[in-house]
């Protein structure tokens, strides 16, 4: 293990807490996955690349991590506070006249195409809660068999009330205590099967027109959303494992939930370190798909929404997210889009200068020797701190600025050791490609395209001046044939593709 300073803010305690495995090498990590009914927007994909960060570090560190991210595909209803509602997947199919796991398939495709462009590392185990019901339903019998659930017309519910008053730890994830529970929620139509207006269904008895149902001891109905991760964590990461990891928002009720329920089934709690990451906003207003605030990763890339100026690559927007800690919110603009795209740049280029620098054995500079050794040492540090990723960049920045400095005087670097210079290399390789996952813009290769065209101009020019017909009409012939268009105007020629 190459470094094992690893600090993580976690929610449960509200302290950054040195990093320590159950089993090391070995981390569990789960992560509360998409909600497929729809398209993922860029708010979504904020949360699942900072998990990715958090993964890429970890593998980077030296653990064996299993990464569970799972796809919910039953369960979670319209109204997700409540509980109330339609099935989100059952409603669109309705409304699309397709069957629950046509719109299940075809989101979860869409899911994992954006999640490749972004470069997301696929998770170890992508577990589904329609997958998993005979689970889920042995679950609720252990919660049952405890004395935490009751049966109420057909659905299970969460004692809550009870459960609060042997553990008093319940509402500490999410700072809310029971009293709170009690004035914020309403005893809402329907819910009157309920002993207590907090309680919560862990099984859902489901009424005729619900589509998606199972049979089970209690009533032919499905699983309550929260319990499917309390099933699927543990199934793959055992009862006590590592990390716990969604969005801020589903601190409560649905973590809180989590906790209650793996408590009530197996007695302890099942999650040491809990990560939640901040909102993407949109003029200070979270990005959702309720507040038609959302931008999808598909109109970033083609450019086709009223917010944007023009297209990102998915390397730029992946960039324009690393710039600000997962723990703060990130507000989304053009502006600073286009202010990450020049970062990139500057970075990606910095990358491919240091790469075309020589070392040769010199007169050692020690001071700059020493500097360029911390500067790489704190690129590790800032990650060790918190998954510190706008930290790290800030170093990565300023040895940039070396990179060019080295590059201006020629391209030898003596100034620094060897050993020095190889390390500047293997951070920039570390940080860029494994740690934040990034590499060459799509549309990179039109530089190439563009220096290959300047290539055939110059050259076209010369067998001119060399009344080289045979040449300068082959030219013209092919681009022709390309449909290529030469202008020749006073700063030289240039080309356009028809
Ligand atoms: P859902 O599909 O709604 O269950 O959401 C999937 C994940 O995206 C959850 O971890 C949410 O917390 C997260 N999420 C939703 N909206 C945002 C947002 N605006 N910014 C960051 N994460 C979000
Ligand atoms: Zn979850």
């Amino acid at each position: 293990m190459q470094n094992t300073d690893l600090k993580i803010f976690n929610t449960l305690t509200r302290t950054k807490e040195v990093f320590k495995p159950v089993n090391p090498p070995f981390v569990g990590m789960y992560v509360c996955g998409p909600t497929v009914y729809n398209h993922v927007h860029l708010g979504n994909c904020r949360t699942f690349i900072s998990f990715d960060i958090v993964y890429r570090y970890l593998l980077h560190l030296g653990y064996k991590v299993r990464y569970v991210r799972n796809i919910t595909d039953v369960g979670h209803l319209v109204n997700e506070e409540e509980m109330t509602g339609e099935d989100r997947i059952g409603k669109m199919a309705r409304i699309e006249k397709l069957e629950p796991m046509e719109i299940v398939q075809r989101y979860t495709n869409g899911f994992h195409d954006v999640m490749k462009q972004f470069n997301a590392l696929p998770p170890s185990i992508e577990p589904t809660a329609t997958g998993h019901i005979v689970e889920q339903i042995n679950m609720v019998q252990a919660i049952l068999d405890n004395g935490y659930g009751y049966v109420s017309n057909g659905s299970v519910y969460f004692d809550t009330l009870k459960y609060a008053k042997n553990h008093k730890e319940f509402g500490r994830l999410s700072g809310k205590i029971m009293d709170d529970l009690q004035v914020e929620t309403r005893d809402l139509k329907g819910q009157s099967e309920k002993r207590h207006p907090a309680d919560f269904a862990i099984w859902m008895k489901a009424q005729p027109e619900h589509i998606m149902r199972w049979n089970s001891p209690w009533s032919v109905g499905f699983p309550g959303w929260h319990l499917e991760c309390s099933v699927m964590s543990t199934r793959y990461l055992g009862d006590k494992f590592d990390i716990h990891g969604g969005g801020m928002d589903l601190q409560f009720p649905h973590h809180e939930n989590e906790i209650a329920q793996n408590i009530g089934a197996c007695g302890h709690a099942p999650v040491n370190y809990w990560m939640h990451t901040n909102m993407l906003t949109v003029n200070g207003t979270k990005m959702s798909k309720s507040l038609n605030n959302s931008v999808l990763p598909g109109e970033m890339f083609t450019g086709e929404n009223d917010v944007l100026a023009k297209a990102y690559d998915p390397m730029v927007v992946r960039f324009f997210m690393l710039q600000t800690h997962y723990s703060s919110t990130l507000d989304f603009s053009d502006e600073a889009l286009q202010a990450g795209e020049k970062g990139f740049r500057r970075l990606m280029e910095g990358y491919k200068t240091l790469q075309s620098l020589q070392h040769k054995n010199g007169k050692v500079e020690e001071s700059e020797d020493q500097a360029v050794t911390e500067e790489c040492q704190a690129c590790y540090e800032h990650m060790n701190d918190d998954f510190s990723t706008p930290q790290a960049l800030a170093v990565l920045f300023g040895l940039v600025t070396r990179v060019n400095t080295y590059k201006d005087k020629g391209g030898v670097v003596s100034s620094i050791s060897k050993e020095t210079f190889d390390r500047l290399n293997k951070v920039f390789r570390d940080f860029i490609e494994d740690i934040f996952g990034l590499k060459e813009e799509e549309g990179a290769d039109e530089e190439v395209v563009d220096g290959l065209m300047q290539l055939i101009i110059d050259i076209r020019q010369s067998s001119r001046e060399k009344k080289d017909w045979d040449t300068s009409d082959k030219i013209r012939a092919v681009l022709k044939e390309l449909e290529i268009q030469l202008k020749d105007g006073k700063d030289g020629t240039s080309w356009t593709k028809a």
